[in-house]
């Protein structure tokens, strides 16, 4: 299929589906038979993305388009089939010590990682179908942690506004759920200089940074028809790494 859905497969989107955890989410559900709607804000990553998808036999669109500008979400929403399954994977990340950190980092932040979620899921969830899901990506960071208190805050406010979603659109049949991630290797990971890069993995259980396709595996779950059951959910990703109280470094 060349870049949009002409088949009665269910349809899901994947915001920073170009890279990172989205690609490897995007592939993973339309491994799992869905037509992956790839939304992100570079054109040719956006398109390369789809392209490969639909190489493999797998059936993709790009869509390129900056989720801060809501009215261009809500055009697309609108044009497309009835969603099965939204994920809200898009963030940015960025290392800023608390005395350093500006009103203009705080406002960044929320504006990616939770006001752009809400603007997208409130658009799907007027069209969605009961038993649709909606998997919000948080993080690992949400319990706490060093040097990032803008991205913290955001995604502990990523898991407030998935359990409080959940409660809303349950009575109409839709299930919102987070998978927070641990320390996953990804260009994200780009912001941590080499020294706390080895921090963060002396305090991983695990020893070692997940992969992408760990985080697509968990979010492929709670999109899957069986899981009606699970709503308000998070699901930590994280190999380990919260169980030692949570403070992260
Ligand atoms: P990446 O930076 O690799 O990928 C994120 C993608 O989202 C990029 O393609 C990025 O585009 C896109 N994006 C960002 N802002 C916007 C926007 N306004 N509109 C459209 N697209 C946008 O990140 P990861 O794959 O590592 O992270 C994915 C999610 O997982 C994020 O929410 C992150 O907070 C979370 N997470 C990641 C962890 C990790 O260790 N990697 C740990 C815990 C949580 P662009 O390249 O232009 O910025």
């Amino acid at each position: 299929m060349n870049g949009t859905q002409s088949d009665d497969r269910p349809v899901a989107l994947v915001t920073g589906g170009a890279r990172g955890i989205g690609r490897a989410i995007s592939e993973r559900l339309a491994g799992d038979g869905f037509h992956v709607v790839i939304l992100d804000r570079d054109e040719t990553a956006t398109e390369t993305a789809a392209k490969e998808l639909n190489g493999k036999g797998l059936s993709a669109q790009a869509e390129c388009i900056d989720l801060t500008d809501h009215n261009s979400v809500r055009l697309l929403v609108t044009r497309l089939p009835s969603l099965s399954a939204v994920v809200n994977n898009a963030g940015i990340f960025d290392e800023r010590s608390f005395f350093d950190l500006t009103s203009e980092d705080f406002r960044r932040a929320y504006e990616i990682n939770l006001v752009a979620m809400f603007a997208l899921s409130q658009a799907a969830a007027e069209r969605m179908l009961p038993g649709s899901k909606i998997v919000n990506i948080a993080s690992r960071a949400f319990l706490g942690a060093r040097n990032h208190a803008h991205y913290v805050a955001s995604k502990a406010a990523v898991v407030g506004f998935t359990r409080a979603m959940a409660m809303e659109l349950a009575g109409h049949g839709i299930l919102v759920n987070a998978v927070a991630p641990g320390l996953i290797d990804t260009p994200l990971l780009a912001a941590l200089t080499p020294e706390r890069m080895a921090a963060q993995l002396a305090i991983q259980p695990t020893g070692k940074a997940g992969r992408p396709e760990d985080i697509a595996n968990a979010v492929a779950f709670l999109a899957s028809p069986g899981t009606d059951f699970i709503t308000g959910q998070v699901l930590l990703v994280d190999g380990g790494k919260s169980l030692g109280g949570g403070m992260g470094l």
